[in-house]
């Protein structure tokens, strides 16, 4: 009964000792950063003056993304099929923007909603600025991203244009990982919540066609957080859990609680559940949480028949089955925490700046990822680490950056935007870093 499944292949992995050689440089990323966000469009024109970022203008591209070593004659790749892998026609990187509506409070401060989201594909940020004179003038910042949804699309549909379409890959050892980034209070839970979900309902319908039915699959659901570059099982009473290796240079978490999901219901259950037991502090739940990754996990494993009379030499192999693709749901931490690196509060100080590592990281990943380099460099940060397997062989990768339009989150706004973009569209031309 053993059907089109055959086991896990690891030549895309490479062992620990080459990957050493190209651990990342905080520094090095540190300083690319800064360099990127402190780019001001040098003269300040009267009217309306126009950035564009988006992967079709190399013009300029050099300043624009803050990328020293970018090399500029590189041809950037203007068509989507250079990143479609063909069996099922799915990107393996997909970027889209999700904007929030204006809440109650923004509305009650007759905040003005300065993203326009002009396409399917495309929006504008209009910055209101002052000039040296004191008169305001609006800057644009034009934006393309795979999609862009406006504040009038719905969950359901946000799940069919991002994970839906990556679900069959599953059962083809794909490992997908679906980020929500963005700051605080930009719609990243609201976002992330409801994916798991529907992901899980689908899952079991695949399971249960004629192609997988007698193919012995099952699926399985975790629910981690990292906070302080430390993992929490929040399934399991947030037990603190140790990562470590295998001897395949396969990541595996120590004492990670996982479930068995037969019945779709109980999804719902345990993300109250996970969600009841994420970071809380001092200053309240929602503060806290905002320093965490949380991390839900649907693998699907396929258990061997154990025949009666037989054992199978490998107990934890029978219990648990071998892991045949997997999709995990990240929240990311607010992305502002990652600046909070001069509070005056240690804690806060540590945290954010493990944040702005693991953010950092994250984006090389990805870029290195898409340009199908050896070597990934996940050692940056815990976060990565974790997602190391993620990372190689058939991975799929969706970013939902989510943003809030009011004027008074426009920096914000511009910053997530560029983190997108820097994550999209530099991953297409070439390698910018050696
Ligand atoms: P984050 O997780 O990024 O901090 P949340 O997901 O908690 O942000 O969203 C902040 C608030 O905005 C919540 O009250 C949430 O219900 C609301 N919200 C976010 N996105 C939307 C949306 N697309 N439509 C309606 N309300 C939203
Ligand atoms: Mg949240």
């Amino acid at each position: 009964s053993d059907g089109p499944y055959s086991p896990p292949d690891f030549r895309g992995d490479f062992g620990a000792g080459l990957l050493d050689l190209h651990a990342m440089d905080d520094t090095e990323l540190l300083s690319e950063e800064v360099l990127a966000d402190s780019f001001e469009p040098s003269p300040l024109l009267p009217g309306d003056t126009r950035t564009f970022q988006g992967d079709f203008y190399p013009v300029n591209s050099k300043l624009e993304r803050g990328e020293a070593d970018f090399d500029a004659s590189i041809s950037l790749p203007m068509n989507e099929s250079d990143n479609i892998t063909r069996e099922h026609n799915v990107a393996k990187i997909k970027v889209v923007v999700r904007k929030r509506p204006l809440n109650k409070k923004e509305l009650a401060k007759k905040e003005d909603d300065v993203v326009s989201v002009s396409d399917y594909a495309y929006l504008t940020v209009h910055e209101p600025k002052l000039k040296v004179d004191l008169t305001a003038y609006v800057e644009k910042h034009d934006f393309c991203f795979d999609a862009v949804f406006d504040e009038n699309v719905t969950n359901d549909e946000v799940y069919r244009d991002t994970v839906e379409p990556i679900i069959p890959t599953i059962f083809e050892r794909t490992k997908a990982t679906c980020f929500a980034y963005g700051q605080t209070g930009s719609g990243k839970t609201y976002t992330m919540q409801p994916l798991p979900l529907r992901a899980a309902e689908d899952l079991v319908r695949q399971l249960h066609q004629p192609l997988y039915r007698n193919q012995n699959f099952k699926l399985w659901l975790s629910y981690f957080e990292i906070y302080g570059g430390k993992l929490f099982d929040l399934l399991g009473d947030r037990k603190k859990l140790l990562m470590r290796e295998d001897g395949r240079q396969q990541v595996c978490i120590v004492g990670l609680q996982e479930f068995e999901v037969s019945d779709v219901q109980i999804v719902g259950e345990f993300i109250e559940k996970g969600n009841a037991a994420r970071s809380t502090g001092s200053t309240g739940a929602n503060e806290e949480s905002s320093r965490s990754h949380a991390i839900l996990q649907l693998a699907i494993k396929k258990h061997k028949e154990v025949k009666e009379g037989k054992r199978n030499n490998d107990k934890n192999e029978e219990r648990s089955g071998k892991l045949v693709g997997k999709i995990s749901f990240i929240d990311l931490a607010g992305s502002e925490r990652g600046a909070d690196t001069t509070d005056n509060d240690r804690q806060t100080r540590i945290e954010g700046a493990e944040i702005n590592k693991s953010l950092l990281a994250l984006k090389e990943c990805i870029r290195a990822l898409d340009n199908d380099q050896i070597h990934i460099p996940f050692r940056g940060s815990k976060l990565t680490e974790v997602l190391r397997d993620s990372f190689v062989g058939n991975s799929k990768t969706v970013m939902i950056s989510c943003i809030s339009p009011g004027a008074g989150s426009c920096e914000h706004t511009l910053n997530t935007l560029r983190y997108a973009d820097r994550v999209k569209s530099l991953s297409k031309s070439g390698n910018p870093r050696k």
